[in-house]
């Protein structure tokens, strides 16, 4: 009998490439619109496997559910594993994610907040096709000299702080496990985060959400900011206190905001909402400034890394079938 998954979700882009990468794995495959929560974990009954993503709730509760309904093995489609109850998951289900599938992907797409920011080419996009060639408040700075602070010194922010050190940027880094080599090698000089707080013109964070790092952006470390700092997150949502962001962009104190990922994103992100009045008052509030950009969780979206996505999805959960050692499991 075929190896049965439910996914939940998805898009008609991850039905495509999970659809392709699957011949060559031949699963049956049924895919679920809803995010997994407990109000449609009932759906799961029946399947061997389900593979979710970012907004999915896998709590205790729903974690019960899923095994008393035979469900054997949780299938991240994603690098964060925040969302997954791992005590109650222990011993009972496993849990595989994808660690990387294009670390480039989200660099590229971190500077690209960075850039535009910057630079207001979303401004003069609008502008100049306006007929308005004016330059008033189109002015930036240059990057070259500027210091840049990097909160996790990971896969994905290595690749964004050579490109910032080949533009000449200064860079200093704060990380519970520094890699000393790479900061040697790149010039990086590893800081506390007063330091980093203190000197940074611009603030891009690279941590994974923990207990330790929810809210490490508050109204505390933001008053420790140089006046008119950017922050750029393209991490998870709840690194930043959201109200404590508004009360420094209200202020001046934060000079810019990019962000691809908002710590109430799951009712927004990814879906189309553009005939309905926002009813998030506070994303509504982030979304009324001229200095902020939001996207939409997309930083990670290129076609290189859906496939990788997809491509590793598949194979840990073959590899859990042939019983091989999972490399990608995610343990407490
Ligand atoms: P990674 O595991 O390679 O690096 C994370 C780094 O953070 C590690 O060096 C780790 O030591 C450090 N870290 C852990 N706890 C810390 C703490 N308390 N303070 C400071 N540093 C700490 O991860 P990665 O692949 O570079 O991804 C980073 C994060 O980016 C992920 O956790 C995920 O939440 C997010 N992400 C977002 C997208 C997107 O589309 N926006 C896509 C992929 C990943």
């Amino acid at each position: 009998m075929n190896y049965r998954i439910a996914f939940f979700d998805t898009k008609p882009y991850d039905e495509t490439s999970f659809n392709q990468i699957n011949q060559k794995f031949g699963f049956e495959i049924k895919y679920f619109k809803g995010h997994l929560n407990i109000n449609n974990v009932a759906l799961t009954k029946g399947f061997d496997a389900i593979c979710i993503f970012v907004n999915a709730v896998a709590d205790a509760e729903v974690i019960d559910e899923l095994v008393k309904n035979g469900v054997k093995i949780i299938a991240l489609r994603c690098a964060g594993y925040n969302n997954v109850d791992l005590n109650a998951s222990k011993n009972r289900i496993k849990v595989v994610r994808v660690p990387a599938y294009s670390p480039y992907a989200v660099a590229e797409h971190t500077l690209a907040l960075m850039l535009t920011l910057n630079r207001k080419t979303h401004k003069a996009y609008n502008r100049t096709r306006e007929g308005n060639f004016a330059l008033n408040g189109l002015m930036g700075f240059d990057m070259h000299g500027k210091t840049a602070g990097i909160i996790g010194t990971g896969k994905i922010s290595k690749i964004l702080i050579q490109t910032l050190r080949s533009m000449g940027l200064k860079v200093i880094a704060y990380d519970i496990f520094p890699d000393y080599a790479f900061a040697e090698k790149y010039e990086v000089e590893y800081s506390s985060l007063d330091h980093l707080y203190a000197n940074a013109d611009i603030i891009s964070l690279h941590c994974p959400l923990t207990k330790d790092t929810e809210y490490i952006i508050n109204e505390t470390s933001i008053a420790k900011m140089k006046n008119g700092v950017m922050i750029i997150n393209t991490g998870r949502g709840k690194l930043i206190n959201t109200h404590a962001l508004i009360q420094g962009l209200k202020s001046k104190k934060i000079g810019a905001a990019g962000l691809d990922v908002y710590e109430e994103e799951s009712e927004y992100f990814f879906e189309d909402r553009s005939n309905r009045v926002m009813d998030d008052d506070i994303l509504a509030r982030l979304l009324s400034f001229n200095n902020v950009i939001v996207t939409s969780h997309q930083a990670f979206f290129t076609h290189e890394a859906m496939h990788n996505i997809a491509e590793t999805t598949l194979q840990n959960i073959q590899d859990f079938i042939d019983k091989k050692t999972l490399v990608n499991e995610v343990t407490v």
